[in-house]
């Protein structure tokens, strides 16, 4: 089964989107602790008492959280202490193909598939997470203070809550969550999808990249957003952008296809960057070899990007030549 999407999302709205859930899911986390200590407090009211002092009057997010928690603390005459200290009982274990209920806390277990790269100084670490059951988005907020994850590692993921937007889920690993690293393979279980199309564009980030030596995010200029200047590993990545004429369609290549597809081993590449001191010649050779040509892709479809599993050119043909061929087929 072929199944596409467009790209809608702009920079702008992508960051609005940001905002709207890191408010959404302060809400949800002052809600679910006043829910512990047996106060029902819409997350409406408490949303738009945050988005007042955030947005309106522009002050900090966490100089927000502590006000509205104040304001709801005097309004329903809770005492300060007995809300930041009381432990909180684990919300219940769920699969993850079970958590499609906005607002659901629950507590997964399953293995980081996924790390992608974030520029948001909000977010720790965001990626996707799966277990036998399917796959989901995570984001750890950098407030969490949670430890973090590496890709192909096990792990439960605590007290997490979900969130829903435009129809799709995701898990935010917030102040009440924790994560623990488990020692256990967990098979995860995904939705194949596959396209065909012509590669119309390879984005930045493509090429040869290096990635951070402890939580393998690609480095920018040299730096890992949470560790700094580090000594990076190489690796060979493309973000393609594939068009079949209907719909657009990002696809991510690991190094395995990268090789396969254009020819060039991870080795070649570092040859190539080394002799012509520019690591951005890698990425122009791929254009070439790539850009323009039709292949078919299958792999696992997260958000907007289909992670790659294989790739494979397809013969494109002017249709006035199909024309002759069937011409011909029909003489013989
Ligand atoms: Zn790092």
């Amino acid at each position: 089964m072929v199944e596409t999407y467009r790209i809608i999302a702009s920079p702008e709205e992508t960051n609005k989107r940001l905002e709207d859930l890191i408010m959404k899911q302060l809400a949800q986390e002052i809600n679910a602790r006043f829910n512990e200590l047996g106060v029902e407090i819409p997350i409406e009211e408490i949303e738009e008492r945050l988005d007042k002092m955030i947005n309106k009057f522009k002050v900090p997010k966490e100089e927000a959280r502590r006000s509205v928690v104040n304001y709801f603390l005097k309004f329903h005459n809770i005492n300060r202490n007995e809300f930041y200290t009381g432990g909180q009982s684990e919300s219940p274990m769920a699969n993850i193909s079970d958590v499609a209920e906005d607002g659901k806390w629950v507590t997964i277990r399953g293995k980081v598939v996924q790390l992608w790269d974030n520029s948001h100084e909000s977010i720790a670490q965001v990626g996707l997470i799966g277990d036998e059951t399917g796959t989901i988005k995570f984001t750890i907020w950098e407030s969490s203070g949670a430890s973090s994850v590496e890709e192909n590692k096990s792990y439960l993921f605590r007290n997490v809550v979900v969130n829903e937007w435009n129809g799709k889920f995701q898990l935010n690993v917030n102040k009440s969550s924790s994560i623990e690293s488990i020692d256990e393979e967990i098979e995860v279980g995904n939705t194949t999808v596959d396209f065909m199309g012509a590669m119309v564009d390879i984005q930045s980030g493509s090429g040869l990249i290096k990635r951070c030596p402890e939580c393998n995010r690609a480095l920018t200029k040299g730096a890992c957003m949470e560790h700094g200047k580090v000594d990076g590993v190489y690796d060979l990545r493309i973000k393609a952008v594939m068009d079949d004429g209907a719909f657009i369609q990002d696809a991510i290549l690991k190094r395995d296809q990268v090789e396969e597809i254009t020819g060039i081993t991870l080795e070649n590449a570092i040859a190539m960057a080394a002799d012509a001191l520019d690591q951005g010649v890698v990425l122009e050779q791929m254009k070439k070899l790539l850009v323009g040509k039709y292949y078919k892709l299958d792999g696992s479809k997260i958000e907007r990007y289909l992670l790659v599993d294989s790739i494979a050119p397809v013969f494109s043909y002017d249709p006035s030549e199909l024309d002759e061929l069937i011409a011909a087929a029909e003489v013989i």
